[in-house]
């Protein structure tokens, strides 16, 4: 017999397993034996077609989104209730919902304050006698509740007990009739889902629908889309279970199923664009270093060791044929912008140009400045692509490429979006930098890329503040490779952070001018009213005046998206020397702006941005040497967003920031509702399932490895998933 390799070796037995399972899992996982009744469906049958259905109702559900079987029974339940065993009735307010049945006793309807109706219905617990509990659930203005609730029902009531003038009440619980008729074995005695409702499909309803679409689901029909080699259980036995657990135990498995399943197509995704992007052809874009040994010479500090490990990695890819596909990740102010300078400089010295593109002018311009102040001595020519600005770096001692490039051609291309179209006089693109990453779409980013012409791709690297946990990097990053300052640079100055209430303003207005008198400058958030343009206008006029009163009669200046570009540079350079001691400003100053005198910033309504964006704010601050201050000024005192906001007091972490604010609001808005281009994950949770995600990873990367075209019989169900996973488009998203 032929000898085989370790990896063949690994290959045939998993394949031996494999085909074992599709034997025998019908032995382990029989169908269930109750009778099923009426035709048989499966996934793709439409609602309309299931018999029990009348067409109504198959049109309700089609308009809530659910027109197959199958997006019915992915519909999963939003909560579960244990009614084989209720809770006892609380005699105490607590935190947690509790699940009782009981008797209505009473109904009382009051009108109380202002017209209000108060309907109280009081239950007691059944067949419990002189010790049974009771309690009164409370609902204010709820016609529909005061018409279906009447003494003699008996009631199932979730919801958190108060107790109130001597009772236990809970308000607006959700709550069930239970009603004496065959369907109690759907309603009790088990463990019940409740799904998400709406208008005229209620829980009761929906399980309904459900418990009857799925006696007549037909098990074998339904194909297995997680191979057996990561999860075990049978795809239709884990629907059924996602709904109509028969314990908790069953129900974990079946979720951990269905979320493996729903991380794989994530990650089969993610290494299908990683195997595309690793077969483009490309070329070496390193010179040998000589440049950036000079301009590293010629810096007041040292690099970080993160700059430096960094700067190897960036290189290694650029010697390479194999185009880079590389994420620069690092907090604000750890230094990024130095390393994008240095790989920029490899590429110009190898006789290519290289192109810095950032999201707003603003940047663009500070980059440019910088760019030329540490350049032009070193024979770089740098020139500005902005809407409204193009400016070549005029007669300069000419540093000559290895190339047979025109003189006068610009080395290093800074600019925004205007980059990207006709006329930016990019021929030999070597190198693109993505300053921000987050702030571009897709369509901008692969522009950027196909910008080299004749066939080779030119080398990418992205950059981005916004520190994203690993679990999101693994997820939106997958196809990219990272880099990661993990370092700052020595001799930053302190930034404490205050939230504050409004009457505090005084206070800080008052210390806010001792430090200008001292020499400091600062920053003033306001949000942004994005209602309409004249509405913004008027709300930055009202700040800006408010503000200048309360400096006078130190300058101020203001900047908002909508000031236009030359006043936006005559205003950041003015506040760039010194000239002016505050600015009144929106987030436009969000990313990247870097003025290393400015210490102070105190943003207004706080409460209306996000960790992670008020975050990046105060990264503008702590930048010099001297000690920075933020307050967060918040009008709201409702505990759970001062909560929020202490958070910030507590930690310049951004790292832990950024897990902070995922846990609070989802990764769609850590990274922009709209941006994100990641679909709400259905079932599974970044955090809680952060090891299913790393399985899943693994897991595809491995397929990809032993079948790139997902050819072999046992990868049909990953083929499955991929196709049905156009959405997971990644990196070119956000
Ligand atoms: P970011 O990563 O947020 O883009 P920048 O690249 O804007 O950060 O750098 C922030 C500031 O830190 C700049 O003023 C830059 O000159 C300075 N800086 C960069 N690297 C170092 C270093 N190794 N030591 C000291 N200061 C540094
Ligand atoms: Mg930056």
């Amino acid at each position: 017999m032929r000898a085989h390799t370790p990896a063949q070796e690994h290959t045939r037995a998993r394949a031996r397993q494999d085909a074992f399972w599709f034997v025998h899992r019908r032995k382990l996982f029989p169908p269930p034996l109750l009778p099923t009744y009426g035709a048989r469906v499966n996934l793709e049958t439409p609602l309309a077609e299931v018999d029990v259905m009348p067409a109504p109702r198959a049109r309700q559900l089609e308009r809530f989104g659910l027109p197959t079987v199958g997006a019915l029974l992915l519909h999963f339940p939003r909560r579960y209730e244990d009614r084989t065993q209720f809770d006892h009735f609380p005699a105490e307010t607590g935190d947690r919902a509790v699940c009782v049945c009981g008797v209505v006793k009473k109904t009382t309807l009051r009108r109380i304050r202002g017209g209000q109706r108060m309907f109280d219905v009081l239950i007691e617990e059944e067949d419990a006698g002189a010790f049974g509990g009771r309690l009164v659930c409370r609902w204010f203005n709820s016609h529909w509740v005061e018409k279906m609730i009447a003494q003699g029902h008996t009631l199932v009531v979730h919801g958190k007990p108060k107790v109130s003038a001597g009772n236990v009440v809970i308000a607006h619980p959700e709550f069930e009739i239970v009603e004496d008729d065959a369907e109690q074995s759907i309603h009790l005695k088990r463990i019940v889902p409740i799904h998400a409702a709406t208008e005229g499909l209620t829980p009761r309803v929906l399980r309904r629908i459900v418990w009857d679409v799925l006696e007549r689901l037909e098990d074998d029909a339904v194909a297995q889309l997680v191979p057996p080699s990561l999860d075990r259980m049978p795809r239709a036995w884990a629907l059924r279970q996602m709904h109509f657990p028969k314990s908790w135990d069953d129900l974990a498995k079946a979720r951990k199923h269905l979320v493996l399943e729903e991380f794989l197509a994530m990650q089969l995704a993610v290494s299908a664009k990683r195997a595309e992007l690793k077969s483009e052809r490309g070329e070496p874009h390193c010179g040998p270093g000589e440049i950036m040994r000079q301009l590293h010479a010629s810096l007041p500090f040292p690099l970080t060791r993160a700059q430096q490990r960094a700067i190897v990695e960036i290189r290694d890819d650029l010697a390479s044929t194999r185009p880079m596909n590389r994420l620069l990740h690092g907090d604000v102010g750890s230094g990024k912008t130095l390393v994008a300078m240095s790989a920029m400089l490899l590429c110009v010295e190898s006789g290519f140009q290289a192109a810095l593109m950032a999201p707003t002018q603003i940047l663009a311009e500070q980059h440019f400045l910088n760019f030329r102040r540490l350049l032009e001595p070193l024979g770089i020519r740098v020139s500005l692509r902005t809407g409204a600005r193009r400016e070549d770096a005029a007669d300069m001692p000419l540093f000559s490429p290895q190339s047979e490039s025109a003189d006068s051609d610009p080395h290093i291309f800074i600019g925004t979006h205007a980059l990207l179209y006709e006329g930016a006089g990019i021929s030999r693109m070597g190198l693109a930098v993505i300053d921000e990453q987050h702030k571009f779409g897709v369509m901008q980013r692969a522009r950027l890329q196909g910008k080299s012409g004749e066939g080779a791709v030119p080398d990418v690297l992205v950059m981005t503040a916004t520190p994203i946990p690993r679990t999101l990097t693994m997820t939106l990053y997958g196809d990219l490779d990272v880099s990661t300052l993990d370092e700052m640079p020595a001799g930053r100055g302190r930034i404490v952070t205050l939230v504050r209430p409004p009457e505090k303003l005084p206070d800080a207005v008052k210390f806010i001018r001792t430090q200008i008198e001292e020499g400091r400058q600062a920053y003033i958030v306001y949000p942004l009213v994005e209602e309409s343009e004249r509405l913004e206008a008027k709300a930055a006029t009202a700040e800006f005046a408010k503000w200048s009163e309360l400096l006078a009669p130190m300058k101020c200046a203001l900047l908002h998206g909508r000031v236009p570009p030359e006043e936006k540079d005559a205003v950041m350079a003015a506040f760039r020397s010194g000239e002016t001691k505050a600015l009144i400003a929106t987030t436009v100053i969000e990313v990247g702006v870097d003025v290393p005198n400015a210490n102070i910033m105190l943003i207004e309504n706080a409460e209306m941005f996000g960790l992670a964006q008020l975050h990046q704010l105060r990264g503008r601050i702590g930048r010099g040497a001297h000690k920075s201050y933020c307050a967060l000024f918040t009008s709201d005192d409702d505990a759970e967003s001062l909560e929020k906001l202490r958070i910030l007091e507590k930690t310049g972490d951004g790292f832990e920031i950024a897990e902070a604010d995922l846990r609070l609001r989802g990764p769609g808005d850590l990274l922009g509702t709209a941006q994100s281009g990641l679909a709400p994950l259905r079932l599974g949770d970044l955090f809680k399932d952060a090891d299913l995600m790393k399985l899943a990873r693994n897991h595809a990367f491995l397929i990809f490895e032993r079948d790139p075209k997902l050819e072999l019989p046992e990868n049909a169900g990953c083929r499955t998933l991929l196709a049905d996973n156009p959405r997971a488009i990644l990196s070119q998203v956000s």
